[in-house]
């Protein structure tokens, strides 16, 4: 491809939201444009990226025996009563929901459990029929709270979802376990450094899942990774040791101490320099939503160890809560006769619900907030000045904490989720009843699984894990060409000719080659653009073109060139292309 013929623009500055280099260089390379908040035209180059992704998923799910088929993206609201989805959805606000003309309520799919299963239900009616996995890729939509970061979390994005349909828990885990190699596949075709971790399933539900995050010290989400064992959770989920905590030298009397102003950990511990952080117990007021409660406001209070952080996740979960925020300050004066800050299990209004951590368990001695402002009390016990709560593990993994299977210690790094898979089990198929008769005419629930990969944000992570100070370096089975072909100067013969052999070669050997052959462009902008631009393979021709002479390079290793034959750069291109399964 003649870049000539290319809209070829690019910016100088990064755009101002740009709080991540993917972001940045691929709207500065025209890769990509902003039509509003996380919705973006996709220029043709970032089109040629996408399209090789999607080429590589559709092979490897092809290769492992699932099907393609094309879903609407436009579902009826009747679908998401029938799973019981509905409410928690638009509750969240993630849903993008309007009325037809005739004044019925559809939704622009977030994702598609509803409309396959109904799919399925209606062509499946044997046992012979399954296992059956179906894919398609399609455009998603979610209203997301913080759109950001370019590609990575846009309001509308390309996935790709596949959903297993099984005859029982057994066939479902072997379906499952195939498309966990598939993921593994896709993900190191792609050329993408990542990590398989544990999940929590989220608002999909079912019984277990697993996220492939890409490493990268952008990313969203915490992973608790132990070296040690191998053991890899999403924070959200993670589990650890509880250590633990420190005991009183002699048991007193509970009693109330004044603690003017101290509403936060530390300003505690400086009024109580001897007592050890474990010791010190705190209380957080929370406002649940319930599918079934409407509006109506329920508050829960969690009880954590001061060494610990609540994790709202899996306070939600143990809740099966539609939603869980920090109480307002009006709750929660509603519910301790306090200020914030002063909340503790002793004496707090009889609507609230109070649990606690696990960490709390067999703290003695303990400091607790009073209820009363600026007033807690010390030397707490439970068992003896008041009743243990219900405990469930609400903890949030820390660095350092040892692992519960083996012994290894946690450290926690950052990743991109482009990938989640799920068992869901009979989630959806007994609430859409999609059922099946077995061997012996007997009617049975389908065993579903799901699985998702980002491609858009597969495009937009391989970039946050590729690129340096000039642009990005994109792997080659994804990069929008093999080679970048510079021409240092158009119009002069040798020149002319040679690159426009190379270019011709290597395209007809199936090598796709974008060749710079801009008249007004000085050689130095070339290469920035090159740089910026990131194709992998790079040829230059120059002075040399009468000996047929070219300057070879690695876009990942752009200091290294070489000057070199120009069949044997033909050749060397088309190797690594071959290699590269592109
Ligand atoms: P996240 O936790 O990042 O919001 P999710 O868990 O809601 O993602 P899934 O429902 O598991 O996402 O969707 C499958 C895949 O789609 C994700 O693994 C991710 O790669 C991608 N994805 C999800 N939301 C977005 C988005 N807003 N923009 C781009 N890609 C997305
Ligand atoms: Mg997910």
């Amino acid at each position: 491809m003649r870049l000539s013929r290319l809209l070829f623009v690019t910016l100088r500055e990064d755009p101002a939201d740009a709080e991540v280099r993917s972001h940045a260089l691929m709207a500065r390379a025209g890769f990509i444009q902003k039509l509003a908040a996380g919705i973006y035209v996709y220029g043709p180059m970032m089109w040629r990226v996408l399209r090789r992704v999607e080429n590589i998923v559709r092979e490897e799910h092809d290769t492992a025996g699932c099907h393609e088929l094309l879903m609407p993206a436009m579902q009826p609201r009747e679908l998401w009563e029938e799973s019981g989805r509905w409410d928690r959805y638009v509750q969240d606000g993630i849903l993008f929901n309007f009325r037809d003309r005739k004044g019925s309520q559809m939704c622009l799919g977030p994702t598609h459990e509803e409309v396959i299963t109904t799919y399925v239900r209606r062509q499946v009616q044997s046992y012979k029929q399954l296992p059956i996995t179906l894919y398609q890729i399609q455009t998603k939509f979610r209203d997301e709270i913080r759109p950001r970061f370019g590609l990575m979390r846009g309001k509308e994005f390309i996935m790709k979802d596949a959903y297993s349909f099984d005859v029982s828990e057994e066939a479902m885990a072997e379906s499952y376990a195939m498309m966990r190699q598939v993921y593994r596949n896709v993900f190191t075709r792609c050329g993408l450094r990542f990590t398989p971790v544990e999940a929590d399933s989220g608002a999909i539900g079912g019984c277990g899942s697993e996220e492939f995050m890409v490493d990268a010290e952008t990313g969203e989400d915490g992973i608790a990774v132990c070296r040690e064992t191998g053991y890899a959770a999403n924070l959200e989920k993670a589990v650890s040791v509880i250590s633990a905590a420190a005991e009183p030298s002699e048991e007193v009397a509970m009693h109330k101490e004044p603690t003017p102003g101290a509403k936060t950990c530390e300003a505690l511990l400086a009024l109580f320099p001897e007592l050890p952080l474990t010791r010190l117990l705190k209380t957080v007021l929370y406002k649940v939503t319930y599918a079934d409660e409407g509006e109506k406001e329920s508050v829960v209070a969690v009880m954590c160890r001061g060494d610990r952080e609540i994790n709202e996740i899996k306070l939600s979960n143990y809740l099966n809560a539609l939603a869980v925020d920090l109480a307002t300050e009006d709750l929660v004066k509603a519910a301790t006769g306090a200020d914030v800050g002063y909340a503790g299990p002793i004496g707090l209004a009889d609507h609230v619900r109070l649990l606690a951590d696990d960490s709390v368990k067999g703290v003695k001695g303990f400091l607790c907030g009073g209820n009363e402002t600026d007033t807690h009390y010390l030397d707490v016990y439970f068992g003896r000045d008041l009743d243990q709560p219900e405990t469930a593990d609400f903890g949030t993994v820390q660095a350092g904490d040892r692992v519960v299977d083996g012994d290894g210690e946690i450290e926690i790094t950052r990743g991109i989720e482009v990938g989640h898979i799920f068992q869901l089990g009979t989630k959806y198929s007994e609430a859409m009843q999609a059922t099946f008769s077995d061997e012996n005419q007997k009617m049975q629930v389908m065993w579903m699984g799901c699985y998702g990969i980002g491609v858009s944000r597969v495009a937009a992570s391989a970039i946050e894990q590729n690129h340096d100070d000039s642009g990005m370096i994109w792997p080659l089975p994804i990069a929008p060409y093999a080679v970048h072909l510079v021409q240092m100067k158009s119009g002069k013969e040798d020149q002319d000719a040679l690159a426009q052999e190379i270019h011709d070669t290597l395209e007809a050997a199936g090598v796709d080659v974008l060749w710079d052959e801009r008249k007004k462009v000085n050689p130095g902008a070339k290469f920035k653009d090159a740089d910026l631009v990131g194709i992998p393979i790079r040829i230059v021709v120059g002075r040399d073109a009468a000996e047929r002479k070219v300057e070879w390079s690695l876009r990942s290793d752009i200091g290294n060139k070489e000057a070199i034959g120009a069949d044997e750069a033909m050749a060397r291109a088309k190797q690594l292309v071959q290699e590269s399964g592109r």
